[in-house]
């Protein structure tokens, strides 16, 4: 198994100071893939810089150079959550770049599958604007740039960031080549995401959200893993799996109300995985979104490249959350969606 990352020291240059969304986040990941030992197991990928003409696959013009002009001018807040520093603009544009590579890498067979380890995130990036912490919308920039350059017809993009990747959901809401997936809190930001949001005209159910109550835990996100997830991937036959990967449901991170543990994660990502081995020759790309607990993130990152590297017995340094509080019972929100979406 060939599996590929995405790095590069420019996504530290994204300077957000104090931010929960900073710098120490991948240097937290990176130092743990290294000090575990799993780095050199890993394929390194260089990522290059985006073109103008490849966010404008997914931003207005009128946005991308505004984020342009902010960093021209230094930086400075784009909206009350999202900040960015005079470098950001280009570390923004080889974050979706990475994304970029790392889809070619796997499409083109160089690797098996990749993760873009980069920030600023995306998922909340839209069409016209940069917000929660994200400038422009990387999965949705790499999965556009699949469709045009490969001649592909079906992506699945699946988001289990805890938050709703509502940039995403944007982009493709009227768009039946790409499905978009996600599970997230809800109620919770940024408030988009029901269950009857489900994409429109020709793309109707090719958006299917999970909007699940704070507190679930390993559980119940296997639950819909099982199904929603899987019975919904393997009727929509995708080509090419890309994930929003946001470690921000890890029960240690304070940002969210989830109760997932590191082995949830690796029951999550060994779904996927095993859905993009059975559907589309394995061709899984993974993107970083949130995650803010520095040891829950590197560890949670770390458990996805050892299932993506075919790993067994993988640790949970971090193991179950201390104080569980009582799961909810999702059962008749796993339902609703199945009959929304006609789940066989
Ligand atoms: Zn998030």
């Amino acid at each position: 198994m060939k599996v590929g990352f995405v790095y590069d020291p420019i996504y530290l240059k994204h300077d957000t100071g104090q931010h929960v969304e900073n710098a120490r986040r991948l240097e937290a990941i990176i130092s743990y893939l290294e000090q575990t030992e799993l780095k050199p197991q890993l394929t390194p990928i260089k990522p290059r810089a985006a073109t103008v003409d490849e966010l404008s696959l997914i931003h207005h013009k009128q946005h991308i150079s505004h984020v342009r002009e902010v960093a021209q001018r230094g930086g400075g807040w784009l909206d009350t959550d999202t900040v960015m520093s005079a470098a950001s603009y280009e570390a923004a544009l080889y974050a979706a770049g990475g994304a970029i590579r790392a889809t070619e890498a796997v499409v083109n067979g160089e690797v098996n599958s990749a993760f873009a380890l980069v920030r600023p995130p995306g998922h909340h990036a839209t069409v016209t604007r940069a917000m929660g912490f994200c400038l422009f919308n990387n999965v949705a920039i790499a999965a556009k740039y699949a469709l045009a350059k490969y001649k592909l017809e079906r992506i699945l993009i699946i988001d289990f960031d805890v938050h709703h990747g509502n940039g995403t959901q944007d982009a493709f809401y009227d768009n039946p080549q790409v499905l978009y997936i996600s599970t997230h809190e809800c109620p919770f930001y940024p408030g988009t995401g029901s269950l009857e949001e489900a994409g429109k005209g020709e793309a109707k159910g090719t958006t299917v959200n999970i909007p699940l109550p704070a507190g679930c835990g390993d559980a119940e996100y296997l639950q819909v893993f099982e199904q929603i997830i899987a019975p919904a991937t393997r009727r929509f036959k995708p080509q090419l799996i890309l994930v929003s990967a946001g470690y921000d449901a890890h029960w240690a991170d304070d940002i969210a109300m989830m109760q997932v543990s590191i082995t949830g994660i690796v029951q999550m990502v060994t779904i996927i995985k095993e859905l993009a081995d059975e559907l589309c020759s394995g061709h899984l790309v993974f993107s970083l979104e949130g995650g803010y607990d520095l040891t829950a993130l590197a560890a949670s990152v770390k458990a996805t490249f050892e299932v993506l590297l075919g790993n067994t017995n993988i640790e949970d340094p971090l193991g179950q959350p201390p104080h569980r509080a009582a799961a909810p019972n999702i059962t008749p929100l796993i339902k609703a969606i199945r009959e929304i979406h006609k789940l066989p």
